[in-house]
Formats: structure tokens, sequence, C-alpha cells
């Protein structure tokens, strides 16, 4: 789901939001290439908020605490590389 819809930020529409997502690198591919599998540069967000991300409306540093909330809700260390 939507990190950004479940946190609650402006633009939500629905809390619990699973549709039309999308992961949005927090540190764009193009500015550094070493981060794009990092689990703390990655969030899933809604179109709505993948916009809002890329245009800087939703901050790196608080796209950057969902995603490590994110990280530890789920038990993963941030420091770890996602494996797939
Ligand atoms: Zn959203």
């Amino acid at each position: 789901m939507c990190l950004c819809c479940k946190a609650g930020l402006k633009g939500t529409l629905n809390r619990y939001n699973t549709k039309d997502l999308s992961v949005h690198h927090i540190i764009p591919i193009e500015e550094d290439y070493t981060k794009r599998m990092d689990g703390d540069n990655l969030i899933t967000v809604c179109c709505v908020h993948h916009e809002m991300c890329e245009a800087g409306i939703i901050t790196r540093e608080t796209q950057r605490e969902l995603a490590l909330k994110s990280m530890h809700d789920a038990g993963e260390d941030a420091d770890a590389p996602l494996v797939y």
C-alpha cells in the first residue's frame, strides 16, 4: 500500500490505498545509481503521492522517515541490501 496514504499525508484520499502503486526512489537513480536497490531509499507510493514526492512537496526527509519506519515495522535492517 502507499506509505504516504498510510501516514495520512496531504493528498491522501484513502488511508489504505492499494491502487496504482509504484516504487519511488528517494534519491533518484540518476543522482546515485548505487542506492537504487537500498531499502531505505525506496518507498511504495500511489500515483498522487509519487508525483508529490518527485516534485519535492513531500520532502526527501519525510520520504526517508517513511522508508525507515516501514522497514522497522517489517523487521528489516536498513543497512542490509534487498534480496530478490
Ligand atoms: Zn498515496
